[in-house]
């Protein structure tokens, strides 16, 4: 293991060995095992790019039958005054009635997970949940729950285990915070 590493411009230091990661993943994935285990075929929508890591290690450790489809929310400067408009793109998997939990890598403010959830429910599921491998209560700033957090952590900006920096640092094991100096 690297103790520190450079990516573009920054450093980044060790904050959770991989060990401590699929520790983590092992107890989410226990929750969602017991919760869904009486439902129908759920299906797990994995939010691209940075959940890919989270995704497959969180999937091998589910033991009812399910389903997997990805989606990305774009962004791009829409002709409206409010700027900025998302739209979901990918969903290959209809959802119209079914149990769905959407994959996520980190939920900060929560803009994005509000986003995807108004989006998917135009879709007309029979629940949606969120499981998210890091969640940062102190920036949080929605009301929607965030039912499954494998991890909590303070502002800090981390890499590592499927996040980047700038696109760097995905395919890392453990998760990097970044660091002053070298
Ligand atoms: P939100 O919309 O909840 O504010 O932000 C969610 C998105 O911001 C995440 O999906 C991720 O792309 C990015 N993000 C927020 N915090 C971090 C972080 O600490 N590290 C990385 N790599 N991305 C982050
Ligand atoms: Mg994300």
């Amino acid at each position: 293991m690297q103790n520190i590493i450079k990516l573009h411009d920054k450093y980044f230091k060790v904050m959770i060995p991989a060990e401590q990661v699929d520790k983590a993943v092992s107890v989410v994935a226990d929750r969602i095992n017991r919760d869904y285990a009486e439902r129908h075929t759920p299906v797990f929508v994995g939010v691209l790019n940075g959940s890919f890591m989270f995704l497959s290690d969180l999937l091998k450790k589910i033991d009812f039958n399910c389903e997997l489809t990805f989606v990305k929310l774009a962004s791009y400067s829409g002709t409206c005054s409010t700027g900025e408009v998302r739209s979901l793109i990918g969903l290959t998997t209809p959802i119209e009635g079914r149990h769905v939990v959407i994959v996520e890598d980190i939920v900060d403010t929560g803009e994005s997970i509000s986003h995807m959830i108004h989006e998917l429910e135009k879709h007309h599921p029979a629940t949606i949940e969120v499981c998210t491998l890091f969640f940062k209560p102190a920036s949080y700033s929605k009301q929607l729950p965030v039912t499954y957090r494998a991890m909590e952590i303070g502002n800090e900006f981390i890499v590592g285990y499927g996040l980047d920096y700038n696109q760097l640092g995905r395919n890392l094991k453990d998760i990097y915070v970044v660091t002053d100096g070298k």
